[in-house]
């Protein structure tokens, strides 16, 4: 049954960035008595370093250095707070153990040594967040995630195990709210062995959702640095205007589809569990935001328009493919048995092309040469980069007339390579070159929203 009472506030990157950031959150959580668990990620910038040192062959001083940058983040706003002791030890003690992870000899050959070192993120910001929720009279606790967020061992991008989640979160999480707010790590979670994973980039989202499918939750907020989901990414036009609400659906398709301020996968927990999703600015709460609910007042045929950069498009033919039984299935058998997930599909009668899903532009790497050798052995093969991913979102689009042709007459004048349209109501995609993404975004915006 729902938890009317609860809420579950997640705060990104920016919001917690420093000491000045962090205190506008922590008036967020004060002001609302609904507010039980607050799920944070690392402050700006600290994951990206972390991830510089897990991935590239750095000297002894280099690592030194990345590591400063780091600890110079985190002391600031420890400064700031006045330096109290016990909080400065707690720090002093995972700024240590990050260090030493950072210089593991295997470190850049083992994914799950690399998910140790870009935890430390979110351990230092919620530690230093507890404490500023303290100083504004709230009743904090820190709480270590991975005794609840249950994943498989897919080290970089694990799978979250819900029943677990539940179980644990209602076993552990549920009777500290009871007494107090509680502080948590976003992104982070553990496999059965206790090892520490991560969801992936911008996990913490999908970390707060999932905390608040695990509690039932009434609603859960993103609060970030922008006054909502806009119709496009405010940093490509600054015609974007924020949405007052979306659906479910249009909300997963806009994160699926590259709207960076969710996780592609946190409505997956809001749309089982039919919880509200709140996005609003920690900097101006008081500007209202985005209510991301089941059912809408207005399902207009164009909400939003998406991007999703560096996309990797293959295209596998074969004159033998005419007729040929069973050639899509063996190539998307390869495809898979190396950890690939096809993106979009086109077909024709001799050639195949397809694109990759690229999280976190990981395609180049694991679309190494074994799997192209593999498929060379039946077909050629052509690999394409360089290319965006441009996204309308909406309602009804496939049926709805005149939805393509205001689309298409819009970007007219530039080469798409692939469309897909019509397998789901909720969108239509083109890939274009990325030289070109940002004049289509904008001229479809101006076609589709400022007109
Ligand atoms: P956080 O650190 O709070 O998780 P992110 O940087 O991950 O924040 O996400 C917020 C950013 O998402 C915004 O600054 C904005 O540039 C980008 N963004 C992309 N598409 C959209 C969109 N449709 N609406 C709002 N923001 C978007
Ligand atoms: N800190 C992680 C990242 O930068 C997770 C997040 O911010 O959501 O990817
Ligand atoms: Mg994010």
């Amino acid at each position: 049954m729902k938890n009317v009472n609860l809420h579950i506030a997640k705060f990104g990157g920016t919001s917690v960035a420093d000491l000045e950031a962090m205190q506008k959150c922590a008036k967020i959580v004060a002001n609302d008595p609904a507010t039980r668990l607050v799920v944070v990620s690392a402050s700006a910038g600290v994951t990206n370093h972390l991830v510089t040192l897990s991935s590239s062959l750095l000297t002894h001083s280099q690592i030194e250095e990345v590591l400063q940058q780091i600890s110079n983040i985190q002391l600031h706003i420890l400064h700031a707070l006045g330096e109290p002791a016990e909080l400065a030890e707690k720090l002093d003690s995972l700024m240590l153990a990050m260090k030493e992870q950072a210089f593991h000899e295997e470190l850049l050959h083992r994914d799950d040594l690399k998910d140790a070192l870009l935890s430390f993120g979110e351990r230092m910001s919620s530690l230093l967040f507890t404490e500023v929720l303290r100083l504004n009279g709230v009743n904090a606790e820190n709480f270590d995630v991975r005794k609840v967020l249950r994943t498989d061992s897919v080290f970089t991008e694990a799978a979250p195990q819900l029943e677990q989640i539940e179980q644990l979160a209602k076993q552990f999480l549920l009777p500290e709210m009871a007494q107090k707010v509680i502080v948590t790590q976003g992104f982070i979670g553990a496999d059965e062995q206790g090892r520490t994973t991560t969801l992936g980039r911008g996990g913490s989202d999908f970390t707060a959702a999932l905390l608040a499918e695990a509690l039932n939750a009434d609603v859960c907020q993103i609060w970030t640095d922008v006054v909502g989901v806009y119709t496009t990414d405010p940093r490509i036009t600054s015609a974007a205007k924020p949405l007052p609400e979306l659906s479910f659906e249009e909300a997963a398709e806009m994160a699926n589809f590259g709207a960076k301020v969710l996780h592609p996968a946190t409505m997956e927990p809001a749309l089982r569990k039919n919880i509200r999703v709140f996005v609003g600015s920690s900097k101006e709460p008081e500007k209202g935001g985005t209510w991301i609910v089941r059912d809408c007042e207005q399902e207009p045929p164009y909400r939003a328009i998406t991007r999703r950069k560096q996309q990797v498009m293959v295209t596998v033919k074969t004159p033998k493919m005419m007729h040929a039984q069973g050639f899509l299935q063996q190539v998307f058998t390869i495809i898979a048995a190396h950890n690939l997930s096809v993106d979009l599909v086109t077909t024709s009668e001799i050639a195949v092309s397809f694109t990759l899903d690229n999280p976190a532009n990981s395609v180049a790497e694991k679309l190494n040469r074994e799997t192209l050798e593999e498929l060379k052995l039946f077909c050629d093969v052509v690999i394409e980069r360089d290319y965006d991913l441009v996204t309308v979102v909406g309602n009804n689009m496939h049926s709805a007339a005149g939805v393509s042709s205001k689309i298409f007459s819009s970007v007219r004048d530039y080469n798409l390579r692939m469309i897909c349209y019509g397998a789901n109501p909720h969108n239509m995609s083109f890939l274009v070159h990325q030289d070109d993404s940002t004049e289509i975004v904008k001229e479809l915006h101006r076609c589709l929203f400022e007109s």
